[in-house]
């Protein structure tokens, strides 16, 4: 009876970790309570965190030397906590735009500091990654910023830049946990709950711990990531019924075969729709097949008169969310961890008719 739901974020959660969660709601271990009624403090909350983390760890493989820390304000909160927190007596702070969300994320940190935009995509209208030979990069900068998928563009980046000794920032939001990555290419790494993960609000933060220390004085102890650390994310009372649902998830991915398991699912799914879109005459995918994400497929129709009634009766197929970003128009479907295969087959079966009856 569920949809599918090719939302970008809030997405589609695992339906087994709604079930479990649905069934522990009023009695969560047997304790007549639900989780998010007990203490953080409480032993039984703590040792859910501490799972969630160990979970998150093996996933990723993620080293000693980097802390896990959940916090709250989403992505959005962390454009401005980055800097705050790296920038250090530096003053410049290197960015890569590549779309909409690389953009937000450096406008918000010329608040604190000087922003150098080493390359952007704009001349190719955000459809290509600028090569990397072509990046001014200022061996000063504090750090490099960079969005590896671009959530609206639907541009991902098939290669980590090296950044030498330069710290690598990586707002991985719509991209976490959907193939391996090698964590100790990074410097930190950061990510809104609401796509691969779970909860909107909570984000989740992996930061090398030697680059602690360099929090501008203005920084808010709650944004602190030495402080946040040091507390085991809970320097205040945490989104404890967030980060439970996000330790779901990750016992969930360990179920399913890990990181290696969603890759092989995820390209599978994302090749399966560029071929049906590429081999159409009527759909168009607009992006280089250099950075084509795996995540979020922009698509559009030959008339975009057909927009509405595309969606509408989409909808009545019980295929939801189709719309594009309102910045790009047309259509898009995300295909994060928790869509099964089925999902893109449905999708695909629909748009075949939709272009027989009206392309
Ligand atoms: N960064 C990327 C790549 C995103 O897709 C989003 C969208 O949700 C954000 C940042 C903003 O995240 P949040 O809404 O959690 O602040």
């Amino acid at each position: 009876s569920r949809a599918f739901n090719f939302c970008s974020g809030p997405a589609s959660m695992p339906e087994a970790v709604l079930a479990q969660a649905q069934q522990e709601l009023l009695d969560w271990q047997g304790r007549g309570v639900s989780v998010m009624e007990v203490s953080h403090r409480s032993p039984e909350f703590v040792t859910v965190v501490e799972e969630a983390e160990q979970d998150l760890r093996d996933l990723m493989a993620i080293p000693d030397e980097y802390a896990v820390l959940f916090m709250q304000g989403g992505a959005t909160a962390q454009f401005a906590t980055i800097p705050m927190n790296l920038l250090g007596s530096k003053q410049q702070m290197d960015y890569v735009d590549t779309g909409v969300w690389s953009q937000k994320a450096s406008k918000e940190a010329a608040r604190y500091g000087e922003v150098n935009i080493v390359a952007s995509a704009k001349e190719n209208n955000y459809s290509k990654i600028p090569e990397m030979a072509e990046w001014r990069l200022n061996p000063q900068a504090a750090y490099l910023h960079y969005t590896p998928n671009e959530t609206i563009n639907g541009v991902e980046f098939a290669w980590v830049p090296e950044t030498g000794e330069v710290p690598l920032v990586a707002d991985m939001s719509s991209s976490i946990l959907s193939r391996p990555i090698d964590v100790s290419q990074f410097g930190l790494i950061y990510a809104g709950a609401q796509k691969n993960i779970g909860p909107a609000g909570l984000v989740v933060i992996i930061v090398k711990k030697s680059l602690f220390g360099n929090a501008l004085p203005i920084t808010p102890s709650i944004m602190n990531y030495e402080q946040v650390a040091k507390q085991q994310s809970m320097l205040n009372t945490p989104p404890s019924f967030a980060i439970y649902l996000a330790g779901l998830v990750f016992k969930w991915l360990k179920q399913q075969g890990g990181v290696a398991a969603m890759e092989a699912l995820n390209q599978r799914k994302a090749e399966k729709l560029y071929q049906f879109i590429d081999q159409s005459s009527f759909y168009q995918n607009p992006v280089d097949v250099s950075c084509r994400s795996w995540m979020n497929i922009p698509f559009t129709l030959a008339d975009d008169k057909l927009d509405k009634q595309f969606l509408v009766e989409a909808e009545a197929n019980q295929l939801l969310n189709l719309k594009g970003h309102r910045l790009v128009g047309g259509m898009r479907a995300s295909l994060y961890n928790a869509i099964p295969e089925q999902a893109v087959d449905a999708l695909i079966e629909y748009m075949k008719d939709f272009e027989q009856r009206c392309g």
